[in-house]
């Protein structure tokens, strides 16, 4: 519950960019989710200080999203204030060559930008959905290669530092989908990427090879998280959880993909509720099948019913 106070202080802070008992059913891709108390959307770095400290004043916890395509949302929704920083648009070439962008720019501009260009590094990343800084935070990534590998420099936003701090590659602690060892609170306002010049056509080649494998292997046409486990050491969750028998299982409307089986669909109505059974169905499927613990990659967010 928020109090009148708070609300009148983010209200100040950012006029008609704060919404109270806002869905979040709009900020996911699996298009589930109970309301934030507070949808921050600050068009500036000033405007993102002033709701850290807001949010410091009045003893609101603070919960950044970039496009969704990584969590799900309780049904009973999140305490206290969502931060989306999909007004920081920013998009520009710097010396390198690099790309510096800000922490709202989505994938598919990156693509777009560096096919304009002919910038190539950032192939792999076409089709991971996305935002520079959900992308930051997960360290997302395919097979051969991650966001480490391309990442300069990040730029961070801490509650009660409003200056933004850049933090160089050597000392972001990047791991196997997720950054690591960030101030409490820090929120990624952008990133510079390197790239080099190449052909055009080389570029989007490469960029066409990976969409389209995509499409071939993952359900695109269905709201979803991607995968929802983490590949434990040297296998694949999916294969685990196909060898379990468990492809199209099914509660609610939360299904097991029959395309991919590390994806869990939303296949109508789904709740946060049926998404968690399914994946505790498939962990215990799991288990008793090969004694592998599957670990979740999709973060859970909000309130505990
Ligand atoms: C169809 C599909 C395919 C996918 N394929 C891949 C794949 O191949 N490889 C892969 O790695 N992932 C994949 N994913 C998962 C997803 O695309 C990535 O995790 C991506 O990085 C999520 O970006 P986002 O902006 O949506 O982040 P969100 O899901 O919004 O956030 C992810 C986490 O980062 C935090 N966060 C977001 N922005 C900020 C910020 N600015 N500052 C601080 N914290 C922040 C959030 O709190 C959350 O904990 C796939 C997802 C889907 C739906």
């Amino acid at each position: 519950m928020m109090t009148e106070s708070a609300r009148s202080a983010l209200l100040n802070a950012l006029g008609e960019h704060v919404a109270f008992d806002a869905p979040m059913t709009r900020q996911t891709s699996l298009r589930i989710g109970g309301p934030a108390d507070a949808l921050a959307t600050p068009t500036s770095r000033p405007e993102l200080a002033a709701v850290l400290a807001a949010c410091q004043a009045h003893g609101l916890r603070h919960t950044v999203v970039g496009a969704g395509f990584n969590c799900l949302v309780a049904d009973e929704g999140i305490d206290g204030v969502v931060i989306s920083l999909k007004k920081f648009r920013g998009l520009e070439e710097r010396p390198g060559p690099s790309i510096y962008a800000e922490a709202g720019i989505s994938h598919s501009a990156i693509t777009r930008f560096c096919l304009d260009r002919a910038f190539s590094g950032m192939e792999f990343a076409a089709g991971i959905p996305g935002t520079v800084g959900g992308w930051i935070m997960m360290n997302a990534g395919i097979g051969v290669r991650e966001l480490k590998d391309v990442t300069l420099e990040i730029g961070i936003v801490t509650p009660g530092e409003p200056a933004e701090k850049r933090i160089p590659r050597e000392r972001l602690d990047f791991h196997y989908r997720e950054l690591r060892g960030l101030p409490a609170g820090a929120v990624v306002v952008s990133a510079r990427f390197a790239v080099e010049a190449s052909s055009r056509d080389a570029i989007k080649g490469e960029v066409d090879r990976l969409l389209a494998r995509r499409s071939a292997t993952q359900p695109l046409d269905v709201p979803s998280c991607g995968s929802v486990f983490r590949n434990p050491e040297g296998d694949f969750a999916g294969r685990l959880i196909e060898a379990a028998g468990l492809r199209g299982l099914r509660v609610g409307g939360a299904e097991i993909s029959r395309v991919h089986a590390n994806f869990i669909a939303n296949v109508g109505g789904a709740s946060a509720a049926d998404v968690l059974a399914v994946i505790e169905r498939a962990q215990a499927g799991v288990r008793e099948d090969c004694g592998v613990e599957l670990k979740t990659e999709v973060h859970l967010l909000g309130r505990t019913p």
